[in-house]
């Protein structure tokens, strides 16, 4: 049924019998009036009067029970329409013939196709904006090349990504800090966890090498208005390898404006690093000697994130056979996936 026919018969629904609309109709026959108002009325009348006889005559090929005229309700809304997809529509209510049961089935599996296909382009949308580094893409939960060593780490993140609670049910902090030696996962770990809060909670998210952020944030850098005000305000802050930056009193400064807002606004932050807690605040302390920023900014990591230390074998070296087999697992998974 196209859609100019489906709204006809849907007002044709919400019209009276025509024995009812000839009484109103000749009740309201005004008298004394010009006679181009009288042919007016009588037109309109007509049109009413014919339309009520269509309706009674489809009204009688209706199996009993049934007052949709086979268009399944009334209230009718259409679905916005797609490029490639047929308008559709759903009723407020639905009639108990056919017609009506197809109709909702119908509107409610189409709507629910169109809900999934709206939040996987938002999702798209999502992870091409948040920036995460072409190596680190496929990174997920699922394909996270867990070893015996870093389990307990993944599995503390997993929990923190989806749930914020530790398997003991302590409620964990907003944030996250990583540490743990180079390669063995660290910013796959933090990749996967912005994924995981993308997919699940459509948060908006940005991921950072802190050498990076530095170099577009230093002045003359191509960094503008928008990317200080992301840095402050998007969902989920991924701020990857923090200390293996050049130190500076003016890196300092700047790290320590970005941590401490996103501290004051409990605002998540996923921070990576080389370097324990107490020797990024080591390393920044040497920096700017008595001021005490570099202790002040681990004050507030230490505040506002839970602390996971990574442990496990070299990702990156894949001479190793322990690496090689792990990796060939996530890849199996990944595959999986795919296909
Ligand atoms: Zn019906």
């Amino acid at each position: 049924m196209n859609r100019q026919r489906t709204e006809e018969l849907a007002e044709l629904v919400a019209l009276s019998p025509t024995d009812e609309l000839r009484r109103r109709c000749e009740e309201d026959r005004p008298a004394n009036i010009s006679p181009v108002i009288q042919e007016w009325h009588l037109k309109n009348m007509e049109r009413f009067l014919r339309q009520a006889a269509e309706r009674d005559e489809l009204q009688a090929s209706r199996p009993s029970g049934c007052w949709c005229l086979g268009i399944g309700g009334r209230n009718i809304s259409w679905f916005e329409e797609e490029p490639d997809s047929p308008a559709l529509y759903e009723c407020k209510v639905y009639c108990d013939c056919d017609d009506g049961r197809r109709v909702q089935v119908t509107a409610t599996e189409e709507r629910a196709r169109r809900r999934a296909a709206q939040r996987s382009r938002q999702v798209g949308r999502l992870l091409a904006e948040a920036n995460i580094p072409w190596r680190l893409r496929s990174c997920t939960f699922d394909t996270y090349p867990a070893s015996a060593a870093s389990r307990d780490a993944f599995e503390l993140v997993r929990r923190w990504a989806t749930i914020l609670e530790s398997d003991d049910g302590r409620v964990l902090k907003n944030s996250l800090l990583l540490t743990g030696r180079t390669g063995v996962g660290k910013s796959g770990l933090a990749a996967a966890a912005l994924r995981q809060l993308i997919e699940a909670e459509l948060m908006h998210g940005a991921f950072w090498a802190v050498p990076q952020l530095l170099a577009a944030l230093r002045p003359g850098g191509d960094s503008d208005d928008d990317l200080v005000s992301s840095l402050q305000e998007v969902d989920v802050l991924v701020l990857d390898d923090l200390g293996a930056e050049k130190p500076s009193a003016w890196t300092l400064d700047t790290l320590f404006t970005i941590i401490d807002h996103r501290h004051g606004e409990d605002a998540t932050t996923i921070i990576t690093s080389n370097l324990s807690l107490e020797q990024l605040a080591k390393r920044y302390s040497a920096v700017d000697g008595e001021l005490d920023t570099g202790a002040r900014l681990g004050w507030r990591i230490f505040e506002m994130a839970e602390a996971v230390h990574v442990q496990g074998p070299n990702l990156r070296d894949r001479a190793d056979p322990a690496i090689r087999k792990v990796l060939a697992e996530a890849d199996a998974v990944l595959r999986r996936g795919r296909a």
